[in-house]
């Protein structure tokens, strides 16, 4: 691709792009692609931060395929890294490998706080089950079988463990039992507080809130006098990432940390998408110097380059974890292992975390100013390049905008700009941009934005 910027040739979406997406249609059951959007976007080619459809067409890719494009598309340390291990070993299984062996030794050196040098690991394919690791571990360690998850939370769907402590009714329609050992409770969502409250005169009711679940007698999770106790962990997105970037107040983390020490509960921190710098730190949680028991990783780990999950928590946790409670064939493979030790280098190397913290404030800032043009955007809420959009049909009564915000992602792919659409109500668009990105980028992409929320504010009602 030779110039930085998008160019559409053809609007979208183009021929050749509708005759392959026939073939999906037809062959596949209808994924995301086409219960989300179902616009015939194919496409043949990425590099860095940009993609191009089959049609001839070149976008900006603030998509990252789902956050784990951390250094975006075909970045070239990774793919050297991934020839040259592929050139000499691809797959072993069981049998130990040095990539294998080097990568649980760094990622356990670059842990947050008393995690770093402290810490095992569980080798997975993927965020889901990073997160299933987690889980089983919790409840092993604890003998108790209820986790704790938020409305709203995310942790995948590539296993039952992960789908049940994911949220949302939908997904579980048909798959029962639903959700045996989970309590939900409500997240800081302080634009749409559930208490009806505003931050921060609330004083963290929804803390209070939990609190009162855990210690009240007649809940069925705690006894205290009896000394009963059902809970084995709270497992936390550090900021809602499929709900569009929801993010905590700052007092959140640090009153579920003192909550889980008070009430004797692991606090599982799933950074399978906020990882790897994309918040501004290496992990999300430490924006809130909040260290975890246990963290849930994957997308980013290895850029998109290969299927990887990783779960990592405190030495005498992991101990316990049996071989006999998981194994999976491409656990620990060499070369996502190689990938994921070039990807490290890299984040550290070239001060990605630091840039997207940088560059992300001037985002921030920009889509922020957009408020005073456009009525449609209710609330913005990011850190990092994590930004959510939140669209409201009127800011007073907070009506969620979610047809307009479908609509406003197809007038922003028509001018090259890939974006998605998530939130509690489909109402929020999220803009998640590979970590390389430049300040020329974002204005491009403030730009496309700005015109294709003007272009729906002005379609007649
Ligand atoms: N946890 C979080 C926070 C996620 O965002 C996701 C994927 N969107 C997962 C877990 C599941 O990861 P995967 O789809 O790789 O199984």
């Amino acid at each position: 691709m030779d110039s930085n910027r998008p160019s559409i040739k053809v609007i979208p979406p183009g021929p050749k792009s509708k005759e392959i997406y026939e073939i999906l249609r037809a062959y596949e059951y209808p994924a995301e692609y086409v219960t989300n959007y179902d616009l015939p976007l194919v496409m043949c080619e990425g590099s860095g931060f940009l993609l191009k459809d089959l049609d001839g067409n070149t976008y900006l890719d603030f998509t990252s395929g789902f956050a784990a494009l951390a250094v975006g598309h075909s970045h070239p340390k990774l793919l050297d890294a991934a020839f040259s291990q592929m050139k000499m070993l691809q797959h072993t299984a069981q049998i130990p490998t040095e990539p294998r062996a080097r990568l649980a030794k760094r990622l356990v050196e670059i842990l947050p706080g008393n995690l770093k040098n402290n810490s095992k690991l569980v080798f997975a394919v993927g965020g889901s089950e990073a997160v299933e690791i987690a889980l089983k571990s919790a409840r092993v360690n604890k003998d108790r079988p209820v986790i704790i998850s938020f409305f709203g939370g995310y942790h995948g769907r590539g296993g039952a463990g992960a789908m049940d402590v994911t949220s949302e009714a939908w997904f579980h329609k048909g798959l029962h039992p639903t959700r045996p050992g989970v309590v939900e409770l409500p997240y800081a969502y302080c634009y749409r507080c559930y208490f009806g409250r505003e931050y921060p005169e609330c004083g963290l009711f929804c803390l209070e809130y939990i609190r009162r679940v855990l210690s009240d007698s007649k809940c069925g999770l705690r006894n205290v006098k009896k000394g009963v106790n059902h809970v084995a962990a709270i497992i936390l997105e550090p900021a809602q990432g499929s709900s569009g970037y929801v993010i905590p107040p700052k007092e959140f983390w640090p009153g579920i940390r003192k909550i889980c020490d008070e009430c004797d509960i692991l606090m599982i921190d799933d950074e399978v998408q906020m990882g790897w710098g994309r918040s501004g730190r290496m992990f999300c949680i430490e924006n809130w110097d909040v260290v975890p028991d246990m963290i849930a990783l994957g997308k980013g780990i290895t850029g998109g380059m290969y299927p990887m999950g990783v779960t990592v928590g405190r030495r005498e946790l992991i101990d316990k974890f049996e071989p006999n409670y998981h194994g999976v064939t491409y656990g620990g493979n060499p070369v996502g292992c190689a990938i994921a030790l070039a990807m490290i280098e890299l984040l550290h190397k070239e001060k990605l975390p630091e840039h997207a913290a940088e560059l992300g404030k001037y985002f921030f800032k920009e889509l922020k100013e957009l408020e005073s043009e456009h009525p449609l955007i209710g609330h913005v809420d990011g850190m990092g390049f994590m930004i959510g959009i939140e669209l409201v049909k009127d800011r007073r009564t907070k009506e969620p905008a979610s047809e307009e915000a479908m609509k406003i992602v197809k007038e922003a792919i028509k001018r090259g700009l890939l974006l998605t659409i998530s939130g509690y109500y489909g109402n929020r668009i999220n803009i998640v941009p590979p970590l390389i990105i430049q300040k020329e980028q974002v204005d491009v992409a403030t730009e496309i934005l700005s015109s294709a929320i003007h272009t729906v504010e002005r379609e007649p009602h």
